[in-house]
């Protein structure tokens, strides 16, 4: 899928769908996930469209190093570093991606069980 209208997350960069942003820069974008499956739950994604981290690091590899530096604002924005927290990229059908907009979950603020299900 290109960046159209019928992405998701292209949507919400546009500000076709609202968000509750927690932070952006030029090429990203941390917003809340509108269901969420933690106490913090911040998705973080490029701004221009790729379907999955693996399309980032082969296309735009510092595109890649700005998500995981917007991540890492976020967790010392929400204050994880003590208790533990985790980055999740659900990749393809059975990896449970939903959205093919690529993101990264930031999941905290409570304990996580390993493995994941
Ligand atoms: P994934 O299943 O890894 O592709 O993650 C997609 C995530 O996007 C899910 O956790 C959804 O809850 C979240 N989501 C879907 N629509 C929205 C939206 N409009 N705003 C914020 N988060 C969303
Ligand atoms: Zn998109």
């Amino acid at each position: 899928m290109s960046a159209t209208e019928d992405c998701l997350f292209c949507r919400l960069v546009a500000g076709q769908i609202p968000a509750t942003v927690v932070t952006e820069t030029d090429t990203t974008l941390a917003f809340r996930d509108i269901s969420p499956a933690a106490p913090t739950h911040v998705l973080v994604i490029p701004k221009q469209h790729f379907e999955n981290m693996a399309e980032i690091v082969t296309r735009q590899p510092q595109v890649m190093s700005d998500v995981m530096a917007t991540a890492i604002e976020v967790v010392q924005r929400e204050s994880l570093e003590e208790q533990g927290y985790r980055l999740v990229a659900n990749t393809g059908e059975g990896g449970g991606q939903t959205v093919y907009h690529a993101h990264l979950h930031v999941l905290g603020g409570r304990g996580l069980g390993w493995p994941p299900g």
